[in-house]
């Protein structure tokens, strides 16, 4: 009988080099002349190798700032959102932030960079199923993954100062501004026929919510159920 071959994964080398480093120095210079002014977001995507999050077969153009697939019809956002959503949110240390559409784990960490204690949502198993490889599982004990479907939230884990979704919503989910408390923030593209456009919700102290619109992105749709 002929012997199996034996399966062997292909490990994966993960390096930021000073390439990499130079390229993401570009970026930061493109997102500042797209109108980024936020220090703390500038620095945080700075500092994290988003090459990392993505299939190797992307790793010299990583840096553009351009959304790519991460398997599943799913994308890693542009850069330019991730910065535009993140400055919205006005993350401080200690925060407890919850986010809708994990996705790759990339914004997730830059709100984890950021010091906030990150609550993570993915609807799909595939997806959620990678946290088990999260190459920063060590440096950000600060944040917790969960499958599940995002309009539902998360009520045991609730009140969140922040809420982020990074998927475009058909509506503002009622369920996430209950779990959001009073004098938090809300951050999320919400579908308006041909647009998708970003607002940004608050809370008021007596429940009632305020509404600031921004400009209009592109973002997969958010999904009901689980996948
Ligand atoms: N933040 C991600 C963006 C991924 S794209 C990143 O930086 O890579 C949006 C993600 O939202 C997808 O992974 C999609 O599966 C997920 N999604 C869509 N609807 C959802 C829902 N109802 N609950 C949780 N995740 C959802």
């Amino acid at each position: 009988m002929p012997s199996q071959a034996k399966f062997v994964p292909i490990m994966r080398i993960y390096a930021d080099t000073h390439q990499h480093k130079g390229m993401r120095k570009q970026l930061i210079d493109v997102l500042k002349g797209k109108g980024i002014t936020d220090e703390d977001v500038l620095e945080a995507i700075n500092s994290i190798p988003r090459h990392f999050f993505l299939d190797s077969a992307f790793d010299r153009i990583a840096y553009e700032d351009r959304a790519f697939p991460i398997g599943e019809g799913q994308t890693i956002s542009q850069p330019y959102t991730v910065a535009f959503q993140t400055q919205l949110l006005q993350v401080k240390r200690f925060e407890k932030v919850l986010e809708i559409g994990t996705g790759s784990m990339y914004q997730t960490t830059v709100l984890a960079e950021l010091g906030a204690k990150v609550f993570t949502i993915e609807r799909q198993k595939k997806l959620y199923d990678q946290h088990k490889n999260y190459y920063f599982k060590s440096k950000y004990l600060n944040v917790k993954f969960f499958y599940g479907d995002g309009f539902k939230g998360l009520p045991t884990y609730g009140p969140f100062d922040k809420v982020l979704i990074t998927a475009a919503a058909p509506f503002i989910p009622p369920l996430l501004i209950e779990q959001l408390r009073p004098g938090g923030m809300m951050v999320l593209p919400v579908d308006e026929g041909n647009e998708q456009r970003m607002l940004r919700i608050t809370k008021l102290q007596d429940g009632t919510t305020t509404e600031e619109r921004f400009h209009n992105f592109n973002f997969v749709p958010m999904l009901t159920g689980k996948s």
